[in-house]
């Protein structure tokens, strides 16, 4: 008997497969070797034939020349971070991949001659914004603050409230984000009580600005009170409100949740929003603002280093133009539309022997805002060892684990990816 380890094609063998050798042309040579690599590891080991490899490797490779997977976000959290918050709309997309080649973006074709970078996205985000006397954009929220910073309070003192002193994530603090760009904190009132007359008090001739920002991944309750943006901006100093998550106008469903509107309209100097939390666009930091304030910040040196690319601009631009995106479907879809989907999603995997049920969920809005609010959801129901098969699957299916069950909530589930979502339960099922 020879040893069926020794019929392992070769490498090079396998390279000259027509289905490999398009993808060495699609994807470059280095996944398609390594997918090989590993399939031929896998006949090494028996636990495939060695004629199949060809196909086991064809099975390994990636859609696309990166190692991030497309993945479906059953979570029901709307903007999650760890799955890169705001899924962009397909006029977006579209964008970016127009906008990807050479692209008009700071040059004007009547005249042959250089052009205002990124004017169709700063056009669109000033006509969704008509309050604002100038707008610009960085590459995010982040990046906004500390401009905010290095260009209004160098050496200075940014007042602050305790109860203001967020950590956005992986520890990343705003108040050592400030310092980092050189201004002094002035920490005023308590963590659950910070009143107008504090700020009063600790505003002289070294203040920068006041800073609002909104807490937007914790909530304080019970004995609390705040001041608002229009009371200090009565206090003749500049007012930088950071809203958080990038609403341009109050929203019915989020009635806590701060607007960009309303913050300039009660006198902030400048407003500073994240472009890929409820605005549902690409990474940015987006800056609403006085005209004189505004570009101030991008005549400063450090704005170069904050300088957003061209697919962002193009991705906000068709975000803001185009049709409703995915995180704003997610956040307004009816519960009943919800209740349907899982309905009609359970029946099916039921029918097939599947132990789904529809259930009534809870989902939210994450990291990107609202805390506390919650969204009546819908979701399918199965046994806890689906959370894992669905995870490693293709595509990848994230959902959560809660009283013994998977639950995959179709709030954060576009409706045409409902097949996709029952394809996915059924490989998992074999
Ligand atoms: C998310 C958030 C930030 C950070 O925004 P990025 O766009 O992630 O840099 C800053 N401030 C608040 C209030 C936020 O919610």
């Amino acid at each position: 008997m020879t040893d069926p380890r020794r019929r392992i094609p070769r490498t090079d063998t396998l390279l000259a497969d027509p289905r490999l050798a398009k993808a060495v042309h699609d994807l470059g040579p280095g996944l398609v070797k390594a997918a090989v690599v590993t399939a031929q590891e896998r006949a090494r080991a028996g636990e495939i034939a060695p004629e199949d490899v060809a196909e086991s490797a064809l099975a390994e490779l990636p859609g696309t020349a990166t190692t991030l997977h497309p993945v479906l976000n059953a979570t029901g959290v709307v903007v999650h971070t760890n799955l890169g918050r705001a899924p962009l709309s397909p006029a977006a997309l579209d964008a970016v991949r127009a906008a990807g080649g050479a692209t008009d973006v700071e040059f004007d074709l009547a005249s042959g001659t250089r052009a205002r970078r990124g004017r169709g996205a700063l056009a669109a985000l000033a006509g969704a914004v008509p309050e604002a006397g100038g707008v610009h954009v960085v590459n995010n929220n982040a990046a906004a603050l500390l401009l905010c910073a290095l260009a209004l309070a160098p050496g200075r003192e940014i007042v602050l409230s305790r109860g203001e002193l967020v950590e956005i994530g992986d520890g990343f603090r705003i108040p050592e984000l400030l310092e980092s760009a050189g201004a002094r904190l002035r920490e005023v009132g308590t963590t659950n009580r910070t009143t107008v007359a504090d700020y009063a008090a600790a505003i002289g001739p070294d203040t920068g600005f006041v800073l609002k920002v909104h807490p937007s991944n914790f909530r304080v309750t019970g004995f609390t009170a705040e001041a608002g943006v229009g009371e200090l901006a009565e206090l003749g100093v500049p007012v930088v409100a950071d809203i958080g998550s990038g609403l341009f106008h109050p929203h019915p469903l989020l009635p806590d949740e701060p607007d960009a509107t309303t913050a300039l309209r009660a006198g902030a100097s400048l407003v500073t929003a994240s472009g890929d939390k409820l605005l549902g666009g690409p990474q940015a930091g987006l800056l609403f603002g006085e005209h004189a304030v505004v570009e101030r910040l991008r005549r400063h040196p450090a704005a170069r280093a904050m300088r957003v690319d061209k697919l962002t601009l193009a991705a906000l631009e068709a975000t803001l133009r185009g049709p409703l995106p995915p995180v704003r479907a997610a956040l307004e879809a009816p519960v009943s539309r919800l209740r349907d989907r899982a309905t009609w999603l359970a029946g099916e995997l039921a029918r097939r022997g599947v132990d789904a049920t529809a259930v009534e969920s809870v989902a939210a809005v994450g990291g990107g805002g609202a805390p506390g609010v919650e969204l009546p959801s819908a979701a399918v129901s199965l046994p806890e060892h689906y959370a894992e098969a669905l995870r490693t699957g293709t595509p990848p299916v994230v959902g959560r684990v809660e009283r013994g069950r998977c639950l995959l909530d179709l709030r954060t589930i576009d409706p045409a990816e409902d097949r996709s979502l029952l394809d996915a339960v059924m490989r998992c099922t074999s």
